[in-house]
């Protein structure tokens, strides 16, 4: 990074991690310009960044933003490789990264880096509470809140930044080196953005592409993408799996047979353990960690997370005893499956942060009562089809909202589901999903559950997917 000193450096979008990068390269001594499309009313922060000698450009992308003195152009994962300023980058051999990897080129601490299509945030937000339980101080940051940057400021080598990675960020990565990185799963979600999945797969896969002897990789035996590129990493594989004993690795054990008696359902062991297996401990094997049963969030995904947050938290040297009391009392993250309240032997959960349809699957399979489906949202093409399984053998009835709604209905009806409505967007986005709610409601008997979970992301309706689990609790509590 020393490097950019007196260099011009371009920052495009103005969020929060790109205020954060600019301020870091400044102080590095880059000559910082910071771009944005956005009007400057809309750009809080551009006072702040003029104070201290940075040039900010708001409204537009100005002809000249890169020119031959530009060494580095630090780009928004969300914007777009064809947005013109990032072409011109590209054109003229200028680097462009996203600002994880600024992190990375600054950051002392180790870190930890999380990617899959789903669990990202629940597996990460697992992952610091292994390593605070066993006294490791680690920081939590990237994609779940905190931008990388201003996350490993200040830390020493003696702390874990624990970091949450989407494929956008890592898309514009370079050199970026997590100890440990973690690959959860891959379902074709995102295609509007990556194009395609060969191209999604390639930025997920860049996570291990510095790794080196003596690092980690945590990977999804249960998955054939994550198995496979497997095979191809230098670092030491640390796979998962929910049913497959390893010889190497974090898994649940199958249920004990003891073959006593003629039905199996009552001969077995009642418990699943999730153990693990590594020569190099003392104990020379397993170690039962705990059993399945006691991990304080349902659902075998959320299982699956565990498996995943174990492997890492014990690649990074926490005590294999300290892991059960922690996952006990883990209760998950808001928006993901999460508990709201019960109206009337109704109860309603918020999945507000299920934006596809492998997530939606997750949740409605982990929950055990009929399901009446508040579902709909933005339109990224996915294929709602996957749905069509669980619809059929697990809900009660449907509510559709948003851009899908027409799509989604259609699952359902050809699922065979007789109590299915469609809301008609009114003037505000709250009173549509108001009215979702008070369908759904209607629709789901004592003992049912209610549940948001959309399939898709909300941007056609909300801001954010917070905004919209928040007013779906709003209306859930005032039933
Ligand atoms: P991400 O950060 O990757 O979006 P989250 O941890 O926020 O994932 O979880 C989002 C939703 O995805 C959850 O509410 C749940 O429905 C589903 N989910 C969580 N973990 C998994 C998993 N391992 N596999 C499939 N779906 C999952």
């Amino acid at each position: 990074p020393t490097m950019y000193k007196d260099r011009h450096v371009v920052v495009l979008g103005m969020a929060r991690s790109g205020v954060s990068v600019a301020k870091l390269l400044h102080q590095l001594g880059a000559k910082v310009t910071v771009n944005d499309r956005k009007e400057r009313a809309e750009c809080p922060e551009a006072e702040q960044l003029e104070a201290l000698g940075i040039v900010v450009i708001c409204g537009y992308h100005p002809d000249n933003l890169v020119h031959r003195d530009t060494a580095l152009l630090v780009k928004n994962p969300g914007i777009p490789y064809s947005a013109p300023p990032v072409k011109e980058a590209l054109a003229q051999g200028v680097d462009v990264v996203t600002e994880v990897e600024v992190a990375y080129w600054l950051s002392k601490a180790p870190i930890i880096g999380i990617t899959g299509s789903n669990g990202k945030t629940t597996t990460t937000t697992m992952i610091g509470e292994l390593l605070s339980a066993a006294g490791m101080h680690p920081v939590v940051a990237g994609n779940i809140g905190t931008p990388l940057c201003e996350a490993v400021a200040d830390k020493s080598e003696n702390h874990w930044i624990v970091a949450e990675l989407s494929s956008f960020q890592l898309k514009g990565t370079m050199d970026f080196r997590p100890r440990v990185a973690l690959l959860l799963n891959i379902s074709e979600t995102h295609l509007d953005y990556h194009g395609d999945m060969a191209d999604y797969v390639a930025s997920k896969r860049k996570l291990f592409a510095n790794q080196r002897d003596g690092d980690t990789a945590v990977l999804n035996w249960d998955d054939p993408v994550c198995r496979s590129i497997g095979t191809e990493l230098t670092a030491e594989i640390m796979p998962f799996s929910l049913h497959t004993r390893l010889s190497y690795g974090v898994y649940i054990e199958p249920p004990y047979d003891s073959g006593t008696g003629t039905n199996p359902e009552e001969t077995s062991e009642p418990e699943r353990m999730i153990v693990y297996r590594d020569e190099r401990l003392d104990n020379g094997g397993e170690t039962c960690i705990m059993p399945v049963a006691e991990l304080g969030v349902p659902g075998r995904h959320n299982a699956a997370n565990a498996l995943a947050a174990i492997a890492a938290a014990l690649a990074a040297g926490a005590p294999a005893a300290a892991l059960a009391e922690p996952l006990r009392s883990f209760r998950g993250v808001e928006h993901r499956l999460e508990y709201v309240c019960e109206r009337g032997g109704v109860r309603f959960y918020n999945d507000s942060k299920a934006t596809n349809p492998m997530a939606t699957t997750m949740s409605i399979g982990s929950l055990a009562a009929p399901i009446v489906l508040v579902a709909g949202g933005l339109d990224r093409g996915s294929d709602y089809m996957e749905l069509l399984p669980i619809f059929r053998d697990r809900l009660r009835g449907l509510v559709a909202l948003g851009e899908t709604r027409d799509k989604l209905v259609s699952v359902a009806q050809l699922a065979g589901l007789e109590r299915v409505e469609s809301v008609q967007p009114e003037e505000d986005a709250e009173k549509t999903l108001q009215h979702a709610v008070r369908k759904a409601a209607a629709m789901a008997e004592p003992g049912d559950i209610v549940l948001l979970s959309p399939a898709c992301a909300s941007w056609d309706m909300f801001p954010s997917y917070e905004q919209r689990g928040g007013m779906f609790k709003k209306s859930a509590h005032t039933i």
